[in-house]
């Protein structure tokens, strides 16, 4: 692959592009990078500017306001104790980026939809997907007798996007991976069915599901085998205690599975 002067490759999305996902294959720091080449190719906004001109840690104005805001710590500040060590000069670099990313991911909608491509209607259509994941799953949990927790699919953004499974008050556990926009069948359903499991395994701390034959771990809810595989590209439900097969996602019943 070869790098052009703006240090992206051969491809790189277009707004259209970007609107309908794309960007979920660029890493965000190269967002400011990817601004600048849509105003080279003729695109314009304000907040297209703003993008192109976020810092990324690594321009010669950073440094500049890097050597003055050091000699000004050096200078004598009456410092909080335990804060009077300046950051190694890497860290303020990672802090820079990091803030850079967020900021990118915040401008970077509004720059979609002044240039004419809202970026709304291909996210609203990847939640919805993974809903009709997440409502087989919900058959799962109807028959085991956990109703109540009726599964919303949830945009968690981030990069790249991710939807998870929320409880009925928007609460999830992100930490997960999710589902992302390239998933479908299967995969889908196996990710969807693991979003539902981990949500109720960190938020309200519960086991589910579980094997009426073996029960779940031991020990703890934490240190059991994952409880959702793919076995010949069909999603299915494992024993957390010993790892069999349980059932398909979908198909689970009060004979396979614990019930409240
Ligand atoms: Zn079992």
């Amino acid at each position: 692959m070869s790098i052009d002067r703006f240090g992206l490759g051969d491809w790189w999305p277009r707004p259209k592009q970007a609107a309908a996902g794309a960007l979920d294959h660029l890493p965000t720091d190269q967002w400011p990078v990817l601004a600048a080449k849509w105003l080279a190719a003729g695109f314009d906004s304000q907040p297209l500017r703003q993008l192109a001109q976020l810092q990324t840690g690594e321009s010669p104005a950073s440094r500049r306001a890097d050597r003055r805001s050091s000699s000004r710590r050096g200078g004598g500040w009456a410092q909080p104790v335990g804060l009077g060590q300046p950051l190694p000069a890497e860290a303020q670099r990672l802090q820079r980026r990091q803030r850079a990313a967020l900021d990118s991911m915040e401008l970077m909608p509004e720059v979609l939809r002044s240039l004419g491509f809202d970026p709304a209607p291909a996210n609203e259509e990847f939640v919805a997907r993974c809903q009709k994941a997440l409502d087989i799953v919900q058959h799962d949990l109807d028959a085991t007798g956990y109703g109540r927790y009726q599964m919303r699919a949830r945009f968690g953004g981030g990069w790249p996007s991710s939807v998870h499974a929320a409880l009925p008050d928007g609460s999830y556990w992100g930490g997960g991976g999710g589902m992302s926009r390239e998933m479908e069948g299967s995969w889908l359903l196996a990710c969807a069915a693991d979003s539902v499991s981990t949500t109720l395994k960190e938020i309200p701390e519960i086991e589910w599901p579980v094997c009426t034959v073996h029960g779940g771990h031991p020990t703890s809810i934490w240190a059991g085998n994952d409880p959702v595989d793919l076995i010949k590209k069909v999603a299915w439900w494992r024993c957390t205690n010993t790892g069999h097969p349980l059932a398909p996602v979908g198909l689970l019943t009060a004979e396979t599975a614990r019930t409240l």
